[in-house]
């Protein structure tokens, strides 16, 4: 059974004026299918078919760049998009905002933290904020397409939030200032999203 590039639970153009149409179209159409059609090339005949994407990232062979790159790939937009939503942002509730008073001490310190990751990621990557068994949350970043699930990424734990840097996210857009497209995401930010991602990797 072959990976299939997930809907888009809006319109392209639903989270105007943060994430342009454009950037949305060529992203989700183009990229992420990519990734998906790649990813399914790169399993195609292997006995990773028919694993979860989970397992694959978990087991992945790191030397293995076709499968790493997209398997990530195909993970890291798939959450990203479930993660979005117009009209979003604000501020988390119930258990979770509690998680994060707990973990950085305040709302205000979780996002200083989480925007200085995506800031300072060298070139292509993403900033994650993760959830570990116990509830503990933590912050870090990854390059290109790797993920706190793959081996020997350091920060660990599941991802409930992340959030892509690479150029083909924002360039068209924002051009080089990597910075005002961050502070826009936590205008789109599905909060209720990570909720549910947090309740059930904790
Ligand atoms: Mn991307």
């Amino acid at each position: 059974m072959a990976f299939e590039l997930p809907a888009l639970p809006y319109a392209h153009d639903a989270l105007e004026p943060h994430i342009d149409a454009r950037t949305m179209e060529i992203h989700h159409g183009k990229h992420h299918a990519g990734y998906t059609a790649n990813l399914n090339a790169a399993i195609a005949g292997t006995d990773l078919e028919g694993q979860s994407i989970e397992a694959i990232l978990a087991g992945c062979d790191m030397n293995n760049k076709a499968l790493r790159n997209n398997g990530g790939g195909f993970y890291n937009h798939s959450l990203f998009w479930s993660v979005l939503q117009p009209n979003g942002g604000g501020h988390p509730t119930g258990a979770l905002a509690q998680a994060i008073e707990d973990s950085f001490g305040s709302f205000d310190q979780f996002k200083e933290q989480f925007s200085a990751a995506a800031k300072t990621q060298f070139g292509s990557g993403w900033a994650w904020l993760c959830v570990h068994k116990g509830g503990k949350l933590d912050v870090c970043s990854t390059a290109n397409q790797d993920n706190p699930l793959m081996p020997g990424i350091t920060c660990g734990g599941t991802p409930i939030l992340g959030l892509d840097v690479w150029e083909h996210a924002y360039y068209l857009n924002y051009q080089n200032r990597r910075p005002d497209y961050v502070s826009a995401f936590f205008n789109v930010i599905n909060w209720t999203a990570v909720a549910e991602r947090f309740a059930s990797n904790k």
